[in-house]
Formats: structure tokens, C-alpha cells, sequence
């Protein structure tokens, strides 16, 4: 498979894969979609901060929306604009709460802003549920995803050492790439972001 053709199509739907270790990936949906070639720079709304005040969206109304579900604004189009409009929409904002981030931060950055089934118990607890920070909740996750892909690392590790050879060739036929592929189920077990 072409992996860079892959990646772009993947981060023009919205798609981008994180990788934490070396060999374990996870495909994160975020929100927003990219115009034109990947850079290393994204936008991204904190939503906690924001107060619909639409000026964003009136200077760059290519990049970004006012989601009338939650009256926040949020990039929809990475570099929808040019860079003058988005510029000005970026400092217009009375606020302070549209940030440059890091291309590989940003798909975490989506994931958590938005709202998650809370755990509850009955038809009690129950709702939905987003970090507080968005910030720290991706460093934590970020942080908790690689400690889970070097403990899988070693486990394989451990694994290989201990085959026998017939184990071995049939390991030899198998990809030992792990692919983390539903982030749901890392969301269900993962605990304690919420501040
Ligand atoms: S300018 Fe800032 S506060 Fe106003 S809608 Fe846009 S992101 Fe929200």
C-alpha cells in the first residue's frame, strides 16, 4: 500500500494515525479535514474556552464553523484560508483559545474535545463527559498509550525469547505490527483524565 497516499487521504477525511513506540499505531478520528498538503502546524479551538462569539468564523469562515450544537466554535478545514485571513481570525479572537499545535498533537486534541459516553451504573452517572484540560488529558493519554505500547513491545519480546522454533517461523509469517485499531476500547479502559 502507498503509506504516504494513504496518510493524506486519511487527513483529508478528518483520519490521522498516532504512533507511539515504535511499532504501534493508533487510528485516531479528529474533527477536523486538511486542504491542500499536510504541514507540520494545525489549528486547534479549545472548546472549554470558547464563547461563540463567531469572530473566527467571520474572518476565515473556510477553516472554521460554529458548531450550533455546542455554540463553540471548531476548525473544520485546516488551512481553509490563506494564511493572512486565518491570521487575523486567529488573533481577533477576544479570548485567546485558538492554538497552534503540532500536527501529531492535534488528532488526540480533536478525540477529547469531544464529549465521551460517561461510565455509569444504571440509569445512574450516566451522560456524557470531556476533559476539564484538553491539553493535559492528551499529555496524560499520549503518555499512557506509550507506556501500553513498550509494555506490549516487551511482552512480545519476552514472547520470542521463550518460542521454540517451529513458534518462531510461524511468528516469521505474521506481521508482529500492533495495531491498536479501535481507540474506543482504549477510551473504555483508560481512567483518571478527567480533572
Ligand atoms: S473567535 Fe474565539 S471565542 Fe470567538 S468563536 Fe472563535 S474561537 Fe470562539
Amino acid at each position: 500500500m502507498a503509506e504516504d497516499l494513504r496518510t493524506k487521504y486519511d487527513a483529508s477525511i478528518g483520519h490521522m494515525t498516532v504512533q507511539f513506540g515504535t511499532n504501534n499505531y493508533v487510528n485516531v478520528k479528529g474533527s477536523s479535514s486538511w486542504k491542500g498538503p499536510l504541514r507540520p502546524q494545525a489549528l486547534f479551538v479549545d472548546e472549554n474556552a470558547c464563547i461563540g462569539c463567531r469572530e473566527c468564523v467571520h474572518h476565515a469562515s473556510n477553516t472554521f464553523i460554529l458548531d450550533k450544537s455546542t455554540g463553540c466554535a471548531r476548525v473544520r478545514t485546516q488551512y481553509g484560508d490563506d494564511e493572512q485571513k486565518i491570521e487575523v481570525s486567529v488573533e481577533s479572537c477576544p479570548v485567546n483559545c485558538i492554538y497552534w499545535v503540532d500536527r501529531e498533537e492535534l488528532a488526540l486534541l480533536e478525540f477529547l474535545t469531544q464529549p465521551q459516553p460517561k461510565q455509569g451504573y444504571g440509569v445512574y452517572g450516566q451522560g456524557w463527559e470531556k476533559p476539564a484540560n484538553v491539553f493535559m488529558a492528551a499529555k496524560t493519554l499520549s503518555k499512557q498509550l506509550r507506556q501500553q505500547a513498550e509494555n506490549n513491545h516487551s511482552n512480545v519480546r519476552t514472547a520470542v525469547e521463550e518460542e521454540t522454533p517451529a513458534q518462531a517461523e510461524a511468528r516469521a509469517n505474521a506481521s508482529l505490527k500492533i495495531k491498536m485499531e479501535s481507540f474506543s476500547k482504549i477510551w473504555d479502559s483508560w481512567n483518571g483524565i478527567f480533572g
